[in-house]
């Protein structure tokens, strides 16, 4: 199809391409098959595709991609301990999976609960984030975006997490806007990574060591301090990955083992066996009756 570029404005033939980066899907599907919350009955092959981008753009957003998977989201998977420098890329990555998380959910219609003001500063973070990535603004400025390691809980320290929580931390992709009174922000969740773009944020100094640095830095085990209140929206999330998945049926939940009995060496070394081992740790009968909720990717 030919239409204008949602990144540079130029008429070209437009590309289908990945609203979240392909090799995330790529990583997902080593260990099973990928089902949306929305639809947990289907098994799909890929995530989520539009035809946003020219080819200039589409390579343009590859440029930031492969460093960011090579260079840290496969290398922390397997050693959540790596300590990498990063370069510019890195910003531009998460600046351009904001970008297409924020207008994803605008165009599904996603943003309707959204006071008029924040609803103006969303249309003012693509337009920033776009600024951004075609190189015509150096940072984001208030529209900061930042990137949080996650992984699997060592101890619940008597929090009430949902018996999913570690498969949700550590293995789940999913699309989100978190807003409230005081912060507004889209969710990308990359797996074992959250990467937040600030639409609106009262207390930006509530969050440390999370901030991507436009000239580079270091990325690695380091003190991470966030608001409270992101700990309930991480709860929240994978409270309703759980539910989602619940409403797989009788048919789909055999298919899931069954491909698990057909290859289950592959699910054995997969980092899902590790998460699901490790919410069966803490959580015991709870967590293994929840056995099928394979990965998912949401995009409520
Ligand atoms: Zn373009």
């Amino acid at each position: 199809m030919t239409g204008a570029c949602e990144l540079c404005g130029k008429t070209a033939p437009l590309m289908q391409s990945h609203v979240l980066p392909a090799f995330v899907f790529k990583w997902l599907k080593k260990s099973g098959h990928i089902r949306y919350a929305e639809t947990p009955n289907r098994r799909t092959q890929d995530g989520i595709k539009q035809d946003w981008l020219c080819r200039d753009c589409e390579d343009l957003f590859n440029s930031f991609e492969t460093p960011f998977a090579g260079q840290i989201f496969h290398p922390y998977d397997a050693n959540p301990s790596i300590r990498v420098r990063y370069g510019g890329w890195l910003l531009k990555f998460c600046a351009s999976v904001s970008w297409r998380s924020l207008l994803y959910l605008k165009r599904e219609g996603h943003l309707t609960q959204l006071n008029e003001r924040q609803l103006a500063s969303a249309d003012d973070a693509l337009l920033t984030w776009s600024r951004l990535l075609r190189g015509e603004y150096k940072h984001t400025g208030a529209y900061e975006v930042h990137l949080l390691p996650l992984g699997e809980i060592e101890d619940s320290r008597g929090i009430n997490f949902p018996p999913n929580i570690n498969r949700y931390l550590a293995r789940t992709v999913d699309i989100n806007l978190g807003a409230s009174e005081s912060v507004c922000f889209t969710f990308s969740k990359l797996g074992p990574f959250a990467i937040f773009g600030f639409i609106e944020s009262l207390y930006p100094q509530q969050w440390k060591g999370t901030n991507v640095l436009y000239k580079g830095g270091s990325f690695g085990p380091g003190k991470y301090t966030l608001p409270i209140q992101l700990v309930d929206y991480l709860i929240d999330r994978a409270a309703r990955t759980k539910s989602a998945m619940e409403k797989i049926s009788p048919i789909q939940q055999e298919k899931v083992a069954e491909s698990i009995r057909a290859n289950p060496v592959r699910f054995l070394q997969s980092g899902l066996f590790k998460a699901m081992q490790r919410d069966v740790e803490m959580f015991g009968s709870d967590a293994f009756a929840k056995f099928n909720s394979v990965d998912v990717a949401d995009d409520e």
